[in-house]
C-alpha cells in the first residue's frame, strides 16, 4: 500500500491532475466526505488527509509514503524540527504562489527602513520572516499567528505581514499593499526514504509519472 498525505483545498485539487496521469483517482470528495482516509481506483494507493503544515511530519515518520506540500510549509518544518530521511526529489509547479511582506496603504515602510526602525511583523512563517529582515538588516519583533494575518496592521497589532499571496485580493480588500516579495512558492513533492527503498517498484515509477506530468505541462 501507498498511503499519500495530501492537504484539503488548492493542494489537493491541484494535485488530481497528477495523480490522474498516473491513473489515479481519488474516488472521494474531501470537501463533502468526513473521511480522513481516502480510498482511490487502485487498490495499493490511498489518501490522506492532514493540516498542510503536518505533511512533512506525516512523510517524515512515515505515517504517509509521500505527500505534497508548500515550500513555505518545507522552510518552516526544517526551521524548527530538522528534515531527516525526507526526499523531496520534484517540485510540482503547483499551489504556485509568493511570500511578501504587507503593510497598511498609509505606512510609510520605505521610509520606516530607511530610519532603522525597529518593526513588528506578525506572521505565520517566523522562519521565512526571521531571515528575510535578518538579511536586509532590518530589526523586527516577530508575532507569531496562525491565521487571518491581514487583520494584525488593521487592528495595529503589527506594523507590517508576512504571508502567502496569490492574486493580491485579499490584500486590495483589507486595504493593504505588497511591498517585498521575500519569495515565490510553489509545491513539493515529498517522500520518505525508507519507503523508497522498500517500495521502490511503486514509488520510483509514480515519482517519474508526476516528472512527465510536470514536464508537459511546463513544454
Ligand atoms: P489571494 O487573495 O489570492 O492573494 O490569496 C491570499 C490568501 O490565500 C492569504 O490568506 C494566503 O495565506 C492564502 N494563500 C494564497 N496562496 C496560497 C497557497 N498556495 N497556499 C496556501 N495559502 C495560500
Amino acid at each position: 500500500m501507498i498511503t499519500l498525505a495530501l492537504s484539503k483545498g488548492r493542494i489537493f485539487d491541484e494535485t488530481l491532475p497528477l495523480l490522474a496521469a498516473a491513473g489515479i483517482e481519488v474516488l472521494e470528495n474531501p470537501e463533502k466526505s468526513r473521511k480522513l482516509i481516502l480510498p482511490t481506483n487502485r487498490p495499493d494507493v490511498q489518501v490522506v488527509l492532514v493540516r498542510a503544515s503536518d505533511v512533512p511530519t506525516y512523510v517524515e515518520y512515515g505515517g504517509a509514503d509521500v505527500g505534497v506540500c508548500g515550500k513555505d510549509t518545507l522552510i518552516e518544518h526544517e526551521a524548527e524540527w530538522g528534515i531527516n530521511g525526507l526526499f523531496q526529489p520534484l517540485d510540482l509547479q503547483i499551489a504556485k504562489c509568493r511570500m511578501s511582506v504587507a503593510v497598511r496603504a498609509d505606512f510609510d515602510y520605505a521610509h520606516a527602513v530607511r530610519q532603522g526602525a525597529r518593526l513588528s511583523v506578525a506572521t505565520k512563517y517566523t522562519a521565512i520572516a526571521r531571515e528575510f529582515f535578518a538579511t536586509k538588516g532590518v530589526h523586527v519583533d516577530l508575532i507569531k499567528l496562525y491565521g487571518s494575518m491581514e487583520l494584525a496592521p488593521l487592528t495595529g497589532l503589527a506594523d507590517a505581514i508576512v504571508d502567502l499571496v496569490s492574486t493580491g485580493n485579499t490584500l486590495k480588500a483589507n486595504q493593504l499593499v505588497e511591498v517585498e516579495h521575500i519569495m515565490d512558492i510553489s509545491s513539493r513533492l515529498v517522500v520518505n526514504q525508507a519507503a523508497l527503498k522498500v517500495k521502490q517498484s511503486q514509488l520510483r515509477p509514480l515519482i517519474q509519472t508526476f516528472t512527465q506530468a510536470v514536464a508537459a505541462r511546463a513544454a
